[in-house]
């Protein structure tokens, strides 16, 4: 199945459906949109890496940001942070204007620091996925950039991360399609949330979300 371009999806997204279904919801499907400190840490950083046209090459890598990437199978669209082409004559794809065979490694920026949550990964999983189908070349795996420890976190690109994405954006389509907003599910990352004023306006007027949160849970309210 093939998806049409009105009904792709941002990758983007993804991060924000594994955080909490509903934050992803009222982004996408509302449009409501929250800006806090966090956000915008992370738009800068993103800004910083994001620079178009921009192809570097050092000895046998080739470096491209802001790379346009889509997937017509899973429905996707966005943009690669990094991209490097590592020169691999037996397992790489061919490049414009560049002699030889290459093999896409992506490399996703973030504010902060690695996660328990697969959130990230899920969506350098989903940027290999739409560059293998673009470019028709197998790609095991990728890295985390974290702006916060600066440092760089392999990732490998399993059958279970791969499926998990699938199901992930299925879940996410289908949502879409019948503009279902997922209902509030408390969770630890609430107070943190930069939505939490929109998706608990009265609440948040009145109480911390953290105290709010902990009295629900007493009373065994939801
Ligand atoms: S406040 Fe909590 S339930 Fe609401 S969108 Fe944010 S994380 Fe999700």
């Amino acid at each position: 199945m093939e998806y049409d371009d009105d009904d792709f999806l941002m990758i983007s997204g993804i991060q924000h459906f594994s955080f909490c279904p509903r934050q992803w919801g009222l982004i996408h499907i509302d449009q409501v949109w929250n800006e806090n400190i966090k956000t915008m840490e992370g738009n800068i950083v993103h800004e910083n890496c994001h620079n178009q046209d921009f192809i570097e090459k050092r000895g046998n890598v080739l470096i491209s940001r802001g790379m346009r990437i889509t997937s017509k199978t899973l429905g996707v669209t966005g943009q690669c942070d990094v991209v490097e082409f590592h020169r691999d004559d037996n397992d790489g794809c061919h490049l414009y204007g560049h002699d030889g065979l290459w093999k896409p490694f992506p490399i996703e920026y973030k504010r902060g620091q690695s996660k328990q949550i697969d959130a990230d990964r899920l969506q350098l999983c989903c940027q290999a996925m739409c560059l293998s189908e673009m470019l028709s070349v197998p790609i095991e795996e990728g890295a985390l950039y974290y702006h916060e420890t600066h440092r760089r976190e392999r990732v490998l690109l399993t059958e279970n991360l791969r499926k998990e994405v699938k199901e992930m954006l299925d879940q996410m389509h289908h949502y879409l399609q019948t503009g279902y907003v997922p209902k509030v599910r408390p969770r630890k990352g609430c107070s943190s949330c930069s939505l939490k004023e929109l998706c608990l306006p009265v609440i948040c007027k009145k109480k911390s979300v953290d105290s709010y949160y902990n009295a629900v849970f007493e009373d065994d309210l939801l």
